[in-house]
């Protein structure tokens, strides 16, 4: 048997080899629209902090009085003394939110995936999954023994096939999942043509708005909002991470679904709940996204100059219709070079590349928010149109592409 430690870096060389060994970024200062990374101080492009909820002070006072009032910490898992009267007030207010019944809080978004796919499929269903969703929908999707339909992303008629296999499979509860967002090209869903071809074949839907809420929708309320859908989608995932600016996830449906959760989530069950002050700072965060919608006015406004810059500079910024916004540069190493280069230049965005993007469509991914100024937003450009100069990049500006 070979030793243990060895064989981890015998596995962590081919990582290298790869070129997937990233060292972890250290923030030397609080998630904001400039951070302080090794000393240097950089335009941050990097984080899913939409509204800039998570520096506000509603949000920090409010988990500075949740810890003197509620304590540190919760105690134990909701099902058997964790559960605290703020944690149902969070609840309460997030499926006024969302428009729903009933709504359950879980640790992180991910185990949000991981409780509610577990828990409502059994061996008798089937899920119903677009290609390219989230990494912990697919974990989700490992931990049930439903069966199994993909359909390739976007792909409607692909989609309708599969609902009607599911259908001759004689499968129980067929339940469709899709991102509300795509968290890598930033296109949203096409929610109303999925829900309708769930409805026309006896199917529920499952969103997973992690990337949409805070950003779609009135008061960021999400995709289902966005599209006028609601009632028609069973159940809707959150996370408390992004835009909430804090930390958690929920899934938010009908009183039944909260129950069935409750009992058969897992995650839910075994896994301790949030500290006062997590729950606290997200009831603020639902507070102040409902009083200060200029945020989101200002993150789509943010967006719309940002993207603008950088198509204007000959970028290809893919399909995005969000405030994610990548910056497409070919091969893996490529993207990892203008992310260094951009560093150099005083901005802060990852590179992406295969396995987690396609072979050819590596990227710097930018996510700008709504406490980015004009002036750091031209900056960045600057950034980006220097970095693509060093580096000789094939840029196609829109006269030349015209052209
Ligand atoms: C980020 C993300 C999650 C995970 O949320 P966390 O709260 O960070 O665990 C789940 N689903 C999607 C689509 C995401 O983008």
């Amino acid at each position: 048997m070979t030793d243990f430690n060895s064989s981890l870096a015998e596995e962590l060389d081919q990582l290298r080899a790869e070129g997937r060994f990233r060292p972890l970024v250290v923030l030397q200062s609080a998630q904001d629209a400039e951070v302080v990374i090794e000393g240097q101080r950089l335009i941050n492009l990097s984080s899913n902090n939409y509204l800039g909820l998570n520096t506000h002070p509603r949000l920090e006072e409010a988990a500075i009085l949740a810890t003197r009032k509620w304590g540190a910490g919760s105690g134990a898992v909701r099902t058997i003394a964790g559960t605290m009267a703020i944690h149902e007030e969070l609840e309460q207010r997030l499926a006024e939110f969302k428009g729903t019944e009933a709504a359950l809080t879980l640790q992180s978004g991910y185990t949000a995936n991981l409780a509610v796919l577990g828990g409502v499929l059994g061996e008798a269903d089937a899920v119903v999954s677009d290609a390219l969703n989230h990494a912990s929908i697919i974990d989700g999707i490992r931990l049930t023994k439903a069966h199994r339909y993909l359909f390739p992303h976007r792909d409607m008629g692909a989609l309708e096939g599969r609902l009607e296999e599911a259908r001759r499979d004689g499968r129980r509860r067929v339940l469709v999942v899709t991102d509300g967002v795509f968290s890598m090209d930033g296109d949203i869903a096409p929610l109303p043509e999925i829900v309708a071809r769930a409805e026309a074949a006896g199917a529920a839907v499952m969103v997973d708005d992690a990337h949409g809420s805070g950003v779609l929708g009135r008061n960021g309320r999400g995709s289902v909002d966005h599209f006028h859908l609601e009632g028609r989608v069973a159940i809707q995932v959150g996370t408390l991470s992004k835009a909430i600016g804090v930390l958690g996830g929920y899934a938010a449906g009908s009183q039944e679904l909260r129950d069935t959760l409750i009992h058969l989530g897992r995650p839910f069950l075994f896994s301790t709940s949030h500290p006062p002050a997590v729950v606290a700072s997200c009831i603020a965060a639902l507070e102040v996204m409902q009083e200060e919608p200029e945020r989101q006015e200002r993150l789509w406004e943010n967006t719309r100059y940002f993207k603008a810059g950088l198509e204007g500079l000959g970028f290809d910024c893919g399909h995005s219709e969000t405030p994610i916004t990548p910056v497409i540069v070919g091969e893996a190493s490529s993207a990892m070079a203008l992310s260094d280069e951009l560093r150099r230049r005083g901005v802060f965005a990852q590179g992406l590349g295969f396995p987690t993007v396609p072979k050819d469509k590596g990227r710097v991914r930018t996510i700008v928010t709504a406490s980015h100024s004009r002036e750091q937003l031209d900056r960045a450009l600057e950034a980006f149109a220097g970095a693509a100069g060093a580096l000789g990049l094939d840029l196609h500006p829109a006269e030349a592409r015209s052209a």
